[in-house]
């Protein structure tokens, strides 16, 4: 069954019996089956909700102009009454057909019988009314700022599909992208978009063989591929890995070669295309998961549900204002990407900016500066951005509203940092498999440090112990979804399904306090055994945070004489610590941890000047575990370029 999840698990490291917990979904799922919605959310007096979690409430600004003021419910409407909340949202977008059914529960099907385009939605629902306002801000790797009107990136994309269907491009086929962040692959994503083709983007970087690999797996019709991109200032170019991925491919490519404007000129060559109404669940685009726990995921999002669900949340959650400026630095060949830096803020009639290369390239003053330059309201960005600009100290004022975070647990340290020097921090988690956040805490609810927060409209969350049994409140175990939200995955490639009975495996370590607030631990299998303890990486991690020379930290635990031992990695914030200062520092932090987290037991603290990372930004830990036993890594096509071992000393 965990296979069939995806869910990849070597034996001697299952932690809570996840063989067990496998076996346990479809009773759990029968159990639910009767469990009543949950309570409305109790929104009690800080006092009660215990010393060490400190609560903290939105500035009134924030909590005067929200959207969703009264959140318990509306969160119980979305459940007990799909038709009116979801429904009436979707009806403000086009639909060429409306829809028989709004949910499902049985198939999981959103907005059934209903025809609709996403490029419908994202661009021609706003002509003429929005011809002249500018959807996208671009900003490429060499510091070029260009606008785009709506009209413009209508015009583009309508004639780049003419192309496309040229080629011999139809409905249902798969458009490969390899493409960085910027107009080309907007539009490209979009052109495909219009004839009901799905695109497949795939992260700049990737290695010739993956890159072949994708391709095949995927069944690309056509690869539309950039010459090179930029990563720091630096130019990689990516012909010649291209080239070798296709040798021996009959595979039809598109160029966009870097610092000329042929591909815009090829595309306008093009005769403009309709957007075609498709049903709901049409695939839309393929997008792989970021490759954190092994070999990344083919996850397939449709139209309608996908539309309705990330337009719901750029709107309520991140309380997108009309007329406002929306960033989120997650590259495009990411969900993060897909879901909010393109197509939500189109379906919004919104502006968004599109970021080449990484945030704090040059500096993060350049990155704060540009923020407040383009008027930048809402921001979506992830924990490992936030920690870098925090390693370099304060920063200057931006103009932000709302900070969103994704990606990886945000450590209460540097939630407060957010807080102090950027704006309102809004953690959400999600997973490409979910197209849109499935916990955070939307304003009006106050915020919990260290928790994510609480199940949004059309979501509902437990946490299990091995057996699949629901814990009470404060226990540590598996989050597990009994339902999720309209922008969740039509398919996986591969054909498989990955909720079973009734159940999906999130595949992360949670807890969830009395009020409904769930705080993630870190991954299931990456859990730490120690003695008779189980700790989330996150928990330690945050911990570590919390002393001032830790800019970084990465736990694992690694086999020892009995049971696991702690493993730390740790950036510090100072830059080239002095070598006779690291044993020091390094039992200041045991000392440190234990304060926080109770004894441990041995602890082992390596200091390194980076970790490793996914193109996303996460930290790889079974990559530093796998350096440290000495085995092989597994895929590691996730991995961001430039990393060259975690071990300094
Ligand atoms: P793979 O599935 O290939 O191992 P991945 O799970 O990292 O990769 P994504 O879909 O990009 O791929 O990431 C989803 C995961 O990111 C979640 O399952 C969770 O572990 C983590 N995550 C996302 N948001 C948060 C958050 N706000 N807090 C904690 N963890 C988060
Ligand atoms: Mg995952």
């Amino acid at each position: 069954v965990l296979g069939a999840l995806g869910v990849v698990v070597p034996a001697r490291r299952f932690p809570f019996a996840f063989s067990r917990l496998a076996r346990a979904l479809s009773e759990v799922a029968q159990v639910s089956a009767h469990l009543p919605a949950p309570e409305p959310l109790p929104l009690p007096p800080p006092a009660e909700v215990g010393p060490q979690v400190e609560v903290v409430e939105p500035p009134r600004e924030l909590l005067e102009k929200a959207n969703l003021q009264d959140f318990p419910a509306l969160y119980r409407q979305s459940l007990e009454d799909p038709e009116g909340f979801w429904g009436d949202f979707a009806q403000g977008l086009l639909w060429a057909r409306p829809w028989e059914r709004v949910y499902d529960a049985e198939s999981r099907a959103w907005f059934q019988g209903g025809l609709t385009n996403a490029a419908l939605n994202a661009l021609d629902r706003h002509l003429p009314e929005r011809a002249q306002q500018v959807a996208l801000l671009t900003l490429d790797g060499e510091g070029t700022l260009e606008k785009w009107t709506y009209r413009e990136l209508h015009d583009l994309s309508a004639r780049l599909a003419g192309v496309l269907k040229d080629l011999g491009v139809g409905p249902g086929d798969r458009v490969a992208l390899y493409l960085p962040t910027g107009v080309e692959a907007a539009i490209a994503m979009l052109a495909c978009a219009r004839l009901g083709a799905v695109h497949m983007a795939l992260p700049m970087g990737l290695g010739p063989e993956v890159l072949r690999q994708r391709l095949l797996k995927g069944e690309a019709r056509l690869l539309i591929a950039a010459d090179g991109y930029y990563l720091r200032g630096r130019f990689a170019p990516t012909r010649a890995a291209v080239e070798a991925a296709l040798s021996g491919l009959d595979l039809p490519v598109l160029w966009h070669r870097r610092g000329t404007t042929e591909f815009l000129e090829r595309a306008m060559e093009g005769k403009p295309q309709e957007a075609l109404p498709v049903p709901s669940s049409h695939p839309l685009f393929l997008l792989h998961t970021s490759g954190s726990t092994g070999t990344p995921k083919g996850v397939v999002h449709g139209h309608g549900g996908y539309m309705v669900g990330v337009a719901w949340a750029l709107r309520h959650l991140f309380d997108l204002k009309p007329g406002e400026v929306f960033h989120t630095t997650a590259d495009l060949f990411w969900i993060v990407g897909h879901s909010f830096g393109l197509y939500a803020p189109l379906f919004l009639g919104g502006t968004s900016l599109l970021l080449e290369d990484r945030p704090d390239h040059p500096s993060p003053s350049a990155f704060y500066q540009r923020l407040e330059r383009l008027g930048v309201r809402v921001l979506l960005t992830s924990p490992t951005v936030l920690r870098t600009l925090r390693r370099h100290g304060e920063a200057r004022p931006t103009g932000l509203r709302l900070v969103g975070s994704v990606g990886e647990a945000l450590a209460p340290e540097v939630w407060r940092w957010t807080r102090e020097n950027l704006a309102w921090p809004l953690d959400n988690w999600w997973q490409t498999e979910l197209g849109a956040p499935a916990l955070a805490t939307p304003l009006p609810l106050p915020a919990k440090p260290g928790f994510v927060g609480v199940p949004l409209p059309g979501v509902e969350a437990r946490v299990v112990d091995g057996e699949g049994r629901i814990l009470p409140p404060g226990e540590r175990g598996h989050l597990v979804l009994l339902r999720a939200g309209p922008a969740q995955l039509v398919g996986l490639l591969g054909g498989e399904n990955p909720w079973r009975g009734g159940l999906y495996l999130t595949g992360d370590l949670a807890l969830m306090d009395e009020e409904g607030y769930f705080r993630i631990l870190g991954r299931s299998e990456e859990v730490i055994k120690l003695g008779e303890a189980r700790l989330g990486t996150a928990e330690v991690e945050a911990a570590l945070l919390t002393h001032p020379q830790v800019a970084e930290a990465a736990a694992i635990g690694l086999p020892g004489e009995e049971g696991e031992r702690l493993v730390l990695f740790v950036v510090p914030r100072t830059k080239d610590l002095p070598e006779e200062l690291k044993p020091l520092l390094a039992e200041k932090l045991k000392a440190h941890l234990f304060r926080h987290l109770g004894p441990l037991g041995p602890v082992e603290v390596f200091f390194t000047e980076s970790l490793p990372r996914t193109r996303s930004g996460k930290i790889l830990r079974r990559l530093l575990k796998a350096e440290l036993l000495g085995v092989d890594p597994g895929d590691t096509s996730g991995l961001e370029d430039g990393y060259g071992g975690g071990k300094d000393s």
